[in-house]
């Protein structure tokens, strides 16, 4: 049978694999704990088995990894899926904590002008399976255990909540015991902000955080810039989030890429400050990083840094997030399958 005709076995609920009990659990314990990406590594499951599921089933979604180390120790993996289609991934190893950035689709239809992957329109959805294995082909790739990398954020390419049916199930294996064991307070999905797909997250249970990438306190700005966002207003937005908050009492992030001229003025940090108050939440300033075509211009340091004090001044907690590899377009908003030169 063709690979693409088998079951794709990360796509499977942990419950679902096959196998008895016993079995199904040294299957998840490879897939899951000790990353195989071969059947004959199984050396502990009957050789007739292996060569019976091999026939029916498939470990990875992904036909070729390339790796695009940093200079700055980042490393952008570039996925082509068994369908010719490609994504990306970004790992960081950080001191003291692994992380990876996924995403959740090929391209994106929400079209923001300052994103390349905006820029590219959307290819597909990835299936919950190609969500995962993002994880276990770097984890395989740096010579370490998945469940070594602790913290994943869903910033890649894609708007996870306009793939929330994938995104929720890779989520769930993650999480799950038996899948990579992971803490729901080291994930993070970033939203665009859709409305409905917020209140499914905060409905969920997922218990993972939220990031919200606002990028303007008014809707007309807003437009500007995220040309999809006329269907969904800030109103609209805050509506959900304060729904977000009455269920699960977490902190947001609010993350906003700021942008000469069209972004930054101080009255929109005041203006921001004013929707958020008496809020639980953390802002994120992304300094824009550049890409080829790009409508845009990045604001000037000093500008970030009175944006951020102006925000501080009212109350909100602000960072400013320099971002990684830049070098090998693996920064925020660089993701757009180009091969760095
Ligand atoms: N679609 C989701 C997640 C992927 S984008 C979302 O929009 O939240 C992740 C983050 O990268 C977003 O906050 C986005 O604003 C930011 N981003 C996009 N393009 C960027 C760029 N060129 N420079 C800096 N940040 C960028
Ligand atoms: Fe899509 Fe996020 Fe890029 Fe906007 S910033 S185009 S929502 S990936």
């Amino acid at each position: 049978m063709a690979l693409q005709d088998k079951t794709s076995l990360l796509s499977l609920p942990l419950e679902a694999l096959p196998g008895e009990g016993y079995r199904a659990r040294q299957l998840a314990g490879w897939l899951y704990q000790k990353g195989a990406r071969q059947w004959d590594e199984m050396t502990d499951l009957p050789k007739a088995l292996r060569s019976e599921w091999a026939e029916r089933f498939r470990i990875s979604e992904v036909a070729e990894v390339m790796p695009y180390p940093s200079q700055d120790g980042s490393v952008k993996y570039l996925y082509t899926l068994l369908d010719g289609q490609k994504t990306e991934a970004v790992y960081m190893p950080y001191l003291n904590r692994k992380t990876i950035c996924i995403s959740s689709m090929v391209g994106c239809p929400a079209g923001c002008t300052f994103c390349a992957t905006g820029r590219m329109g959307f290819g597909r959805n990835l299936t919950a399976a190609e969500i995962l294995d993002q994880i276990l082909w770097a984890a395989h790739h740096q010579g370490h255990a998945p469940r070594e990398i602790r913290n994943v954020v869903l910033m890649g390419m894609g708007e996870p909540l306009l793939n929330v049916e994938n995104v929720f199930a890779a989520i769930e294996r993650m999480l799950h015991p038996q899948g990579l064991a992971m803490s729901p307070r080291r994930i993070t999905l970033s939203t665009v902000g859709i409305p409905r797909g917020i209140y499914r997250l905060a409905e969920s249970g997922l218990g993972v955080r939220l990031a919200l990438s606002l990028h303007a306190p008014d809707d007309e700005t807003r437009q500007q810039i995220i040309p999809t966002a006329h269907r969904y207003r800030i109103g609209e937005i805050m509506e959900a989030v304060r729904h977000y908050y009455a269920q699960t009492g977490r902190r947001v992030t609010l993350e906003y890429t700021l942008l000469r001229g069209v972004n930054d003025h101080d009255w929109q940090a005041r203006a921001l400050a004013g929707l958020f108050k008496g809020l639980s939440v953390h802002m994120n300033l992304i300094p824009w990083n550049p890409w080829e075509g790009a409508p845009h211009q990045g604001t000037p340091k000093a500008q970030i840094l009175k944006f951020a004090a102006t925000l501080e001044q009212q109350g909100i907690p602000t960072s400013v997030r320099w971002s990684r590899g830049r070098d090998v377009g693996a920064a925020c908003g660089q993701l757009a399958l180009k091969q760095p030169a």
